[in-house]
């Protein structure tokens, strides 16, 4: 086929659309919001709630094939469109990345560390939690959190109250604090044909929730490194994974601990546009099209920035630089915590 459906118009649709078209696909956006960084570069928008039945049947009907950037589509829209077209990556890998108490467990039962966690469902079971995984922890929402958002920091047992009171009633897990040395995330991808390729690992560093830098090569000995590279595989074979996935680690003492992952396209692999010769965006669409994988090679040294809110004022000194590959995401004025766009330097070539 050679139309490719995506749900979700964001910046990970707008990038997925241009390597699509690239190799000579096109897409079909559909995305509920009017605001919409991929519909500029698709060649159509569906505009539609997802609860809009006509829309979601118009949509399937002109694809061969769906996927997605965004992981929190309804299960309803799911069902439909699964019995009208197939959807890459499988349902089970998005359902199982919806929720982080599933997705936690999931885990666990491959043999991977997580954080220590507990379920939370009221401030009874938060003070159980606490006693059981101690303290410092973090409360997060169950679902639907992104960049930090839902998310609740407990030093002391008198931060209880507050915390549960945070999560506005929603089904909560309990993390305990993981001291790394590091965080990092591989960005895979597997094949239709079962084939898997991993990317270096990258390094991240967050401020207040949201990411703001990803490095590559990562501080990581060979071991780190290989351990990386065979969890992201474990994962996708485990699903029966068909498209590109990120893994978010901490690095620590006794090994690595899977923070969480995401089933698409990832904003810690952006750096892949500069330091490979098919990055994560050209590789998820390969694997939902049924092509061959690139092999993940890295031929730069990179740093791949975002540019959040008011960062968009550095876009004039950026463009002066040399060895920055500037990406804006289309998106007009800048908010407060608004990923506007993103800009790679290559360190070392
Ligand atoms: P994303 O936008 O990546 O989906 P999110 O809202 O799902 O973000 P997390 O990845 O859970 O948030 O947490 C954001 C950041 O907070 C992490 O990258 C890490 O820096 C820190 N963090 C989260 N959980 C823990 C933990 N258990 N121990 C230590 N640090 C943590
Ligand atoms: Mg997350
Ligand atoms: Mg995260």
């Amino acid at each position: 086929g050679s139309v490719i459906g995506i749900l979700g118009g964001g910046q990970l649709g707008r990038m997925l659309s241009v390597a699509a078209s690239r190799l000579g696909y096109i897409c079909h956006i559909y995305e509920p919001s009017a605001a919409a960084p991929a519909g500029h570069v698709a060649e159509k928008l569906y505009t539609a709630p997802y609860e809009d039945e006509a829309a979601l049947r118009a949509f399937a009907g002109g694809v061969d094939v769906i996927t997605y950037e965004f992981e929190n589509v309804p299960t309803s829209a799911l069902d439909l469109l699964e019995s009208l077209k197939p959807i890459r990556p499988n349902r089970r890998a998005l359902a199982i990345s919806q929720d982080r108490i599933t997705e936690k467990t999931f885990l666990n039962g491959l043999g991977l560390t997580t954080a220590p966690w507990a379920e939370v469902n009221s401030e009874a079971d938060l003070r159980a939690a606490v006693e059981k995984i101690g303290l410092p922890a973090i409360l997060k929402t169950t679902r639907l959190g992104y960049d930090g958002k839902g998310q609740a920091r407990l030093n002391t047992p008198d931060d209880i109250a507050a915390a549960w009171v945070a999560m506005a009633g929603a089904p909560a897990v309990l993390e305990g604090f993981v001291a790394f040395e590091r965080e990092v995330s591989i960005i895979g991808g597997r094949g239709a044909d079962g084939s898997v390729a991993a990317y270096d690992p990258g390094e991240n560093v967050h401020r207040e929730g949201i990411l703001r830098t990803t490095t590559v090569p990562a501080k990581l000995s060979p071991a780190q490194r290989s351990d990386a590279v065979l969890l992201a595989a474990k994962i996708l074979n485990a699903l029966e994974y068909i498209g590109v996935m990120g893994v978010e680690l901490f690095v620590t003492r006794a090994g690595l601990v899977v923070n969480e992952i995401a089933p698409r396209v990832h904003n810690s692999g952006h750096w892949t546009q500069a330091g490979c010769t098919v990055d994560q965006f050209e590789q998820h669409i390969r694997a939902v099209a049924g092509l061959p994988l690139g092999d993940g090679g890295r031929y730069a040294d990179v740093v791949m920035e975002n540019l959040i809110g008011e960062d968009v004022e550095q876009v004039p000194a950026i463009l002066k630089e040399r060895a920055a590959q500037l990406h804006l995401y289309g998106k007009g004025a800048w908010r407060p915590g608004r990923k506007m766009g993103h800009v790679n330097r290559i360190v070392k070539g």
